[in-house]
């Protein structure tokens, strides 16, 4: 069993950008800029934001955070996305989801600039991506691709089933792995909570991508002997002897399942901070105006 090292992986790949930075900014170009906008108070949305400000220091990109108490308008949120799309300055932004109640988040994505669209969120890059144009791949996925490409994970011809229907997870990464591409050219399943008899489509899976948010809920007798399993769940479970009273596990039972997989991402230090990266190559691809020229 091989350990998908998340945390080594997005280092490295973070030590590539800030060579690039650097060699953009002795060509006399523009250093690249993130500006994120953050919307309330949640715990979790904070330290997602905090993390992707700290990355871009460490690249050496440029970042703004634009903070908003939870009572902004929507109007005044699509207003702070009209500024951001027209700022010169700015080559790409996020909206930290999810929004207050009262804000239809639909509309603040529709809002946005595609060209400027880093999260890979708005339709004109999700059907990009569909079709194999150009485009911003949404960041989780991205990541998943980066590292099944850096462990040289064969893809073409396996069967992946997919484990849950999200937007920014696994539609879009049902669609990136079964299209025509260097990681692509698999059989997909995409499974949901509607899914007659999981643990049967989980045991047909050479490659299982699990995004549902359920603590370990893939058990052991559920994967084949080989099996590649990318566990995107970040779930926190109570645990009393932990300093902060829990800890994070996947949607996967680790104990179970790694000693059956041949190539396995822990929960922490797997997916989730390969997705931090890939918003920043995706903020590179942007100030390069690789995607739109
Ligand atoms: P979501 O919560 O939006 O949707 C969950 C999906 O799982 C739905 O499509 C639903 O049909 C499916 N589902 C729910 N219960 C099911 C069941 N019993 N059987 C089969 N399918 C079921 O999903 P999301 O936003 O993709 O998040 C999934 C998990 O991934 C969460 O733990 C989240 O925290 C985590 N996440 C991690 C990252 C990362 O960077 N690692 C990024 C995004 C989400």
């Amino acid at each position: 069993m091989t350990l998908i090292d998340g945390k080594k992986l997005s280092e490295t790949i973070k030590q590539e950008i800030a060579q690039e930075v650097e060699a953009i900014q002795k060509a006399g170009g523009k250093t690249p800029h993130l500006a994120a906008v953050l919307v309330g108070e949640d715990p979790a949305s904070q330290a997602y934001v905090r993390s992707k400000v700290k990355s871009c220091e460490q690249v050496g990109f440029q970042s703004t955070l634009i903070r908003r108490d939870a009572s902004i308008s929507e109007q005044e949120l699509l207003d702070i996305v009209t500024q951001l799309n027209e700022d010169p300055s700015i080559d790409g932004f996020i909206v930290q989801l999810p929004l207050p109640k009262h804000i239809d988040e639909n509309k603040v994505i529709l809002a946005i600039d595609p060209r400027k669209d880093v999260d890979g969120f708005h339709p004109v890059n999700f059907g990009r991506m569909a079709q194999g144009l150009p485009c911003f791949i949404p960041a989780t996925p991205f990541g998943i691709l980066q590292m099944l490409e850096r462990y040289e994970i064969p893809t073409s011809g396996k069967h992946c089933v997919v484990l849950g229907r999200s937007n920014i997870v696994g539609t879009p990464i049902s669609i990136l792995l079964s299209r025509k591409a260097k990681v692509g050219d698999c059989t997909v399943t995409l499974t949901h909570s509607r899914t007659k008899d999981l643990p049967a489509e989980v045991r047909r899976a050479d490659i299982l991508v699990a995004a549902i948010g359920i603590p370990e809920f893939v058990k052991g007798d559920w994967v084949k002997e080989g099996v590649v399993v990318i566990d995107v769940g970040i779930n926190r479970v109570d645990d009393p002897t932990a300093k902060n009273g829990y800890r994070l596990v996947g949607d996967v039972d680790f104990e179970e399942v790694a000693p059956k997989s041949s190539f396995i991402t822990p929960v922490p230090g797997g997916v989730g901070l390969m997705t931090v990266t890939s918003l920043l190559l995706n903020t590179l691809k942007a100030a390069k105006k690789e995607i739109y020229p």
